[in-house]
């Protein structure tokens, strides 16, 4: 088992296995891309997979693919087949923004998939295309429709924007009136290639729920799952969930469980760190089993407290800058 200095049980890492995307969210990147990694520098399956192989034996059960766009990587299914293949990996979960998605829902079961987070930021096509730039939102709507007939968990993480997207709350929320899904609404943070975009931030996580609740008086709060990012609430009559992430205001380090390996293959043991060593190198030097586990072993035993901590320790306190399609949300 794996526990960080401040005593918290390490047991999911989140693999972004590309920085490649077919949209080009307004809050992740810039129009025109990122400085995208070159292959050469990008992880292989099976340097992952070895990775993974690692971690599970230091006591990781839970692995979230995600990037970038996972789909856009060719051959992701294979990958995920070989994964789901390792005893110790008791859960794989997936986040996607549902534009390639679909086709490959049926076969989720059968690979420990029993959750995907589903990136969605608009009910309404046009604002879609805004946010996102790419005209997509009726095959993320198939993906939807698609994991819901499997009976796959469903988690809409909706980033809230000031300017660009607040009169979509409402209806997000109310489309868990009819739907069984868990609606997350997460604090913008600067990860989009080009930093801050507001003067003034307002959309944090207490003003989310405050705007709900003028609508919905009945928003009533429930329990949340460990290691939970987000507050949950129940809406009496509502199949689904309404939740919030207070990603910027970093209120939940302190049941922080996971670890991030970015596709250029740095570990990350906090979003909000600038990489604390970069895993690829040590594979390709010729480390064997042993000195991979002590190099995990040592990083989440100098783990920063929280966010803030992590952020204050940054390469020459750089700001955050860098698109979250190169860390993986
Ligand atoms: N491409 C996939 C997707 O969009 O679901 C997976 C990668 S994406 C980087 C993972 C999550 O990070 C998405 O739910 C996205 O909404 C969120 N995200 C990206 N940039 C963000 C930002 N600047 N602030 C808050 N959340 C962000
Ligand atoms: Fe792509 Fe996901 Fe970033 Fe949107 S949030 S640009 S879908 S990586």
């Amino acid at each position: 088992m794996l526990y960080d200095n401040h005593g918290r049980l390490i047991n999911y890492v989140r693999l972004a296995v590309t920085d490649r995307c077919n949209l080009r969210c307004y809050y992740c990147m810039p129009e025109e891309g990122i400085k995208f990694v070159p292959r050469q520098e990008l992880l292989t399956y099976e340097e992952m997979e070895r990775i993974v192989r690692v971690l599970a034996a230091l006591g990781v059960e839970k692995v979230r693919i995600t990037g970038g766009e996972p789909f856009v990587r060719r051959d992701l299914m294979s990958f995920l087949r070989n994964i789901a293949a390792n005893e110790g990996v008791k859960k794989i979960a997936l986040t996607t923004n549902g534009v390639l998605t679909a086709p490959h829902v049926k076969e989720f079961k059968d690979l420990k998939i029993h959750s995907v987070n589903l990136s969605l930021d608009s009910l309404d096509p046009a604002r879609y295309f805004e946010v996102t730039r790419r005209n997509e939102f009726d095959a993320v709507m198939r993906t939807l429709d698609a994991l819901l007939d499997h009976g796959i968990g469903v988690k809409i993480n909706t980033v809230v924007m000031q300017g660009q997207n607040e009169q979509d709350i409402l209806p997000m929320v109310e489309m868990t009136k009819q739907l069984p899904v868990n609606v997350r609404f997460i604090e913008e943070m600067p990860f989009n290639g080009s930093g801050q975009h507001y003067k003034e931030w307002v959309w944090d996580h207490r003003r989310i729920i405050g705007h709900i609740r003028e609508a919905y008086p009945l928003l009533t709060k429930i329990p949340d799952p460990p290691h939970s990012t987000s507050y949950n609430y129940s809406i009496e009559g509502h199949q689904g969930t309404v939740g919030v992430i207070a990603a910027f205001s970093r209120t939940f380090c302190g049941t922080c469980n996971r670890i991030r390996i970015t596709p250029q293959g740095l570990l990350k043991t906090c979003l909000y760190d600038s990489g604390i060593f970069n895993v690829r190198d040590l594979l390709r030097a010729g480390a064997s089993d042993a000195e991979l586990t002590g190099a995990f072993t040592e990083a989440i035993g100098h783990r920063a407290k929280d966010g803030y901590e992590a952020e204050a320790s940054r390469f020459l306190h750089s700001p955050v800058t860098e698109s979250m399609a190169t860390i993986g949300g």
